[in-house]
Formats: structure tokens, sequence, C-alpha cells
């Protein structure tokens, strides 16, 4: 089973990460939270999926 990994912003490391998605929900669309766990500090944290435009990086 191949893992998940996004690059999120960490509130911990106040950087952004290398993040492993540890929980999907079975309905796995934006709306709902996932669980990340943070591959530089190990912590978890609940955060929204990413929406189709809305995080922009400027
Ligand atoms: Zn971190």
């Amino acid at each position: 089973m191949n893992k998940d990994f996004e690059t999120r912003w960490c509130k911990f490391c106040i950087d952004n990460t290398k993040q492993e998605i540890v929980f999907i929900p079975e309905m796995a669309t934006y709306k709902r939270r996932r669980k990340f766990v943070c591959t530089v500090c190990k912590k978890s944290s609940w955060m929204q999926g990413k929406r189709p435009s809305a995080e922009s990086v400027y």
C-alpha cells in the first residue's frame, strides 16, 4: 500500500513540511478533514484537503 504525502504547512515547524496522510475518510472529498503527520516533527494534525484553486502560493 502506497503512502500518501503532501507538502503542507506545519504549525509546529512553522514551515512547509512533507506530511504523511495517515487517515482519509471514506468519502474523501475536500470538505472532509484528513489526518496528517509531519515527517519532521512527527506531530499529527487535522487539516482539510486542498481545494481546487484556493491555496495558491504568492
Ligand atoms: Zn512539523
